[in-house]
């Protein structure tokens, strides 16, 4: 049961420190109550309240891990309806289905394309990390999920109704949290079962919201933390949504029993590969934990990981690089330096047409908090006395002696300004405003 704000305000220590980064005791409270604020941003909550504020400072929609290592997939965890509220927590985990109508071969080739389909995007590593493996009979699904966890490592979904299937085929890959789907209206205390014996989460099915809260109550009463729902949408339109309902109920109305992560089978939607990949995009963007596709065509899965990226992305911190040296290629001594700021796009955009010029370049970025070069310039940030002390402790003099040094042709106006704060017999030359002029200036450079 929800504490009020009230009611958590009671248990605080209430000297109004704002270290919460609240200005009253009473404000985080209030936050705390609406799920907007975390129990540990008080460094003052004694245990006793801690445990008695537990519940009502978890989070409106429950955490939920599958899998291990790199390839875990955490979801939930989420705390607005929409991200400009705050930020979404956990991307979905995308992956494949795996029947036990597949033949060896196609299941060793989805598995292939599972641990293969990498992307790099602006420095993030995206990928598929699900197997969800269905199969009626219990060894089968055994044996499927022993390849998928050999041959893949990934984070798996085991699906039957049968309890006692999926307790074996779970069993020996417990310790790789598999989620066990799905518990329903008929099996849901065989499966709850072997949920709790094991360890692992569980999915529940129902196709209608009201099923499904009331199997999502059974599961709170049971004291079932990790739990994943799946409302059987039938169509586009139940996508949206069902999906909005759950999180809009979860977040709005704190109701514990939808507040849950959910899952979507776009794979099962449509025969239609290209359909599909619309399908999955509307998973995606309304909250789904789990997004599980007919294979991993990365003409498909690529603009879909990028699209997930692109929703839980924190907005209110841009996506930066470390401030450092970046050698692009080999470069030497008396290779061409570069400066600019850390905002990720900028960083990547640079470096993929410095690469392109194929001159061994050294980047020297500077940390301006995610800006741009315009922007930074504008903010004070990426000027002549803040880039020269950022050049001098760098260590670049050491790796490149010759005290040259290229600023992009943006921020022209600061390269008198800036030469005479390196001082030191230091030149400070212009280069180009667009970054597809770069290949061209860098083959014409010369160190003179
Ligand atoms: S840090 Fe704790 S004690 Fe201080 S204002 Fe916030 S809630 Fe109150």
């Amino acid at each position: 049961m929800a504490l009020s704000g009230l009611q958590i305000f009671k248990l605080l220590a209430k000297t109004n420190c704002k270290e919460c980064g609240f200005p009253t005791c009473m404000a985080f409270a209030m936050q705390l109550a609406a799920g907007k604020a975390e129990l540990d941003q008080c460094p003052y909550v004694s245990d006793e309240a801690k445990a008695a504020l537990g519940e009502a400072s978890a989070p409106p929609v429950r955490k939920v891990t599958v899998g291990a290592g790199d390839m875990a997939v955490t979801v939930g965890e989420e705390t607005v309806l929409y991200r400009h509220e705050k930020r979404f927590e956990h991307m979905p985990g995308l992956g494949i289905l795996i029947t036990d109508e597949m033949d060896e071969s196609q299941v060793g080739s989805l598995l292939a394309q599972l641990k293969q389909t990498v992307f790099n995007y602006v420095g993030v590593t995206l990928r598929p990390r699900v197997a969800a493996i269905k199969a009626a009979d219990g060894a089968r699904l055994t044996a499927l999920a022993a390849r998928a966890d050999a041959e893949a490592g990934a984070a798996i979904i085991l699906m039957s109704d049968d309890a006692d299937a999926l307790k074996s085929a779970a069993e020996p890959i417990k310790d790789k949290k598999p989620l066990l789907y799905a518990a329903t209206e008929s099996n849901f205390d065989a499966v709850s079962a072997v949920a709790k014996e094991l360890d692992v989460p569980f999915a529940i099915k129902a196709d209608s919201l009201d099923r499904l809260a009331e199997l999502g109550q059974k599961a709170l009463d049971g004291d079932f933390k990790e739990v994943v729902l799946d409302p059987l949408p039938a169509s586009l339109g139940d996508v949206l949504l069902d999906n909005t309902i759950i999180r809009r109920a979860a977040i709005k109305k704190t109701f514990r029993a939808l507040g849950f992560p959910t899952i979507g089978f776009p794979c099962d939607m449509t025969g239609d590969r290209m359909l599909e990949a619309v399908y999955a995009s509307v998973f995606i963007a309304k909250y789904s934990g789990f997004v599980i596709l007919s294979d991993l065509d990365p003409a498909r899965v690529m603009p879909l990981l990028y699209l997930s990226q692109n929703i839980y992305t924190d907005p209110q911190r841009p996506m930066q690089m470390e401030q450092g040296i970046y050698p692009v290629g080999e470069p030497g001594p008396e290779s061409p330096v570069l400066v600019t700021t850390n905002f990720s796009l900028t960083y990547f955009t640079v470096s993929s047409e410095v690469e392109a010029s194929k001159v061994p370049t050294w980047l020297c970025i500077m940390d301006v908090e995610g800006q741009s070069v315009l922007t930074a310039w504008a903010a004070g940030k990426f000027v002549a006395d803040a880039i020269a002390p950022f050049l001098k402790k760098s260590g670049i003099e050491e790796k490149a002696p010759h005290k040259k040094v290229i600023i992009p042709g943006y921020v022209a106006q600061i390269s008198g300004e800036l030469e005479e704060e390196l001082g030191d017999g230091w030149d400070v030359q212009v280069g180009v405003r667009e970054a597809a002029d770069i290949p061209k200036f860098l083959r014409q450079w010369n160190p003179g």
